[in-house]
């Protein structure tokens, strides 16, 4: 069964109609309709309401919220609904009127102007029980579009949105999932059977929490495209929004012709993560930190390797049902080595991996692979000593002493902390550390791309890898897992 169309709505928060216009222009082509928000204008642009759905020309939503909706709606109530009626003229195709507003002439005026209401209710605290059902009790009277905007506070709150979106398949609505949690129902409102997804343009105020640019909707999640039919993968951290895996899985699929998308979900429970992924029919996703360990527990079956490691950063749906984990950062950690460091790679090599996380278990095991026995250096030394016994390594804190004996060990130095990554890029993982100019240095961290522990490598001297070479390299192996197929090298960003 294939969807049906789901459009994207650009809503309007600028403070004059012309402005809006100007924004609106700023993205037509990504868009499909657009939702004016009239508590954001000037209170004298109110009276030239009526002009604007001609001068947009496109399907236009006449919103005026209140604030306690979330809308900046500032007069009173009378005035508010006065606004409405004398704009109806102006030939709005939709009026947002809230689920409490008891005033059926106004809803009947709407119909009459050739109109239709979009009944809405919004909850910022939470995501309510039989949220369905809820949903389907919006409508005032036939034809009216129920629209609910709920707020997930946690993974938690997933699995009640997804399982509501299957209790109202083939129903029309509009249920958002709002801020960073909810993200997956503004990407997959196609997918979901939305009849729209709300949006707002980088740069301007955004209309609610969560809300996305429509070129991002277009270019990045290939919005246009997704159908019912539509697979799903994704990528799960904490936090997650910096991610580059949706533009490099998402570009492979657009380079492929695959209907697939790729999204980033803000996990901060796995096992609320893993009942969601089975609710979305997920075919695979991959695993960032903090959760390369924890999803292990939840998995039916196991790649060899991965016991050794200790470290799951690939997760594939079996077609009978349960998970299957793997891991690709190891091999994703060694080709670029090879490529550009291959004389390390031989026993012998005397190196010191610097974090003791989920990215420095998969660097131990490739080193250790190839007969290098690195020295781990964390900030917790007990965790750098967990690690070492594991694998067999000496280890040492990120003290003066541990500092020294990198000095020691430093024909390869690899950070594998978290230490430079944004929203901290100043941040230097061993301050102290002074780099020769001999050793090859390779930074995990690849946002930014130079981190300020890269960049005092390379100015010493030094020979430095990237850590975005290992993220594709990695995710080059994760693709096939997900897709069965080889990664279009052609769709690698050729700025990257
Ligand atoms: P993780 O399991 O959460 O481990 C985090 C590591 O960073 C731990 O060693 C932790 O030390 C250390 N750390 C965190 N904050 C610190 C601070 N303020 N000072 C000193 N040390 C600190 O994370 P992960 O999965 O290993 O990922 C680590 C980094 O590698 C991330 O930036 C991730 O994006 C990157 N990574 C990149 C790739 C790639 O393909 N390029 C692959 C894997 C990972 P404690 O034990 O003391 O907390």
């Amino acid at each position: 069964m294939t969807a049906r169309k789901s459009r994207i709505c650009l809503s309007l928060t600028a403070s004059t109609l012309e402005a809006n216009l100007r924004l609106l222009d700023s993205r037509r082509s990504f868009v499909d309709m657009v939702e004016l928000r009239a508590d954001f204008l000037d209170s004298s642009e109110l009276s030239s309401l009526k002009r604007f759905p001609r001068t947009a020309a496109l399907p236009v939503i006449l919103a005026v919220r209140r604030q306690r909706d979330g809308g900046h709606w500032g007069l009173g109530e009378r005035e508010r609904r006065q606004l409405l009626r004398v704009s109806l003229s102006g030939g709005y195709d939709y009026v947002d009127l809230e689920e409490d507003l008891e005033d059926p002439d106004l809803a009947r005026k709407v119909k009459r102007a050739g109109g239709r209401v979009i009944r809405s209710l919004h909850d910022f605290s939470t995501v309510p029980d039989q949220l369905a059902e809820r949903c389907r009790r919006l409508p005032h009277g036939p034809g009216e579009i129920p629209r609910m905007a709920v707020m997930p506070q946690s993974t938690k709150d997933l699995p009640i949105l997804a399982e509501a979106y299957r209790q109202l398949e083939g129903e029309e609505k509009i249920l958002i999932g709002m801020g960073e949690h909810g993200l997956f129902s503004r990407i997959l409102a196609a997918k979901l059977g939305c009849f729209l997804t709300y949006c707002s343009a980088s740069g301007a105020e955004a209309a609610a929490p969560g809300h996305l640019d429509p070129r991002t909707l277009v270019e990045l999640y290939r919005f246009r495209m997704q159908d019912q039919e539509t697979f799903l993968c994704a990528v799960i951290g904490k936090p997650i929004a910096h991610s580059r895996s949706p533009e490099f899985h998402n570009r492979g699929y657009q380079a492929l012709g695959l209907n697939g998308v790729y999204i980033p979900v803000l996990v901060d429970q796995v096992p609320s993560f893993f009942r969601l992924a089975e609710l979305l029919g997920m075919k695979g996703f991959s695993v960032t930190m903090p959760h390369k360990q924890s999803v292990m527990a939840h998995l039916s079956e196991r790649d060899t390797t991965l016991e050794g490691i200790g470290a799951c950063n690939t997760v594939v749906r079996r077609p009978r049902g349960g998970w299957f984990g793997t891991n690709t950062d190891v091999r994703g950690f060694l080709a670029p080595l090879e490529k550009q460091a291959p004389e390390l790679l031989e026993t012998g090599s005397r190196a010191t991996v610097i974090g003791a996380g989920g990215g420095a278990r998969s660097v131990v095991y490739a080193l250790r692979s190839r007969g290098i026995r690195p020295l781990i250096v964390n900030r917790t030394a007990e965790k750098a000593k967990a690690l070492a016994e594991f694998f067999g390594c000496d280890w040492g804190g990120i003290d003066a002493e541990g500092v020294a004996r990198i000095g020691e060990n430093a024909d390869l130095i690899v950070q594998a902390t978290s230490v430079g990554m944004e929203p901290e890029p100043e941040a230097d993982p061993v301050p102290g550390y002074r780099f020769s100019g001999l050793e090859v240095v390779y930074d995990l961290v690849y946002q930014p791309l130079m981190t300020v522990f890269r960049r005092r490598a390379q100015d010493a001297g030094c020979r430095t890898v990237s850590g975005l070479d290992m993220l594709f390299a990695q995710g080059a192996a994760q693709f096939k897992y997900f897709t069965g197929v080889e990664y279009p090298r052609e769709a690698l960003d050729p700025d990257r």
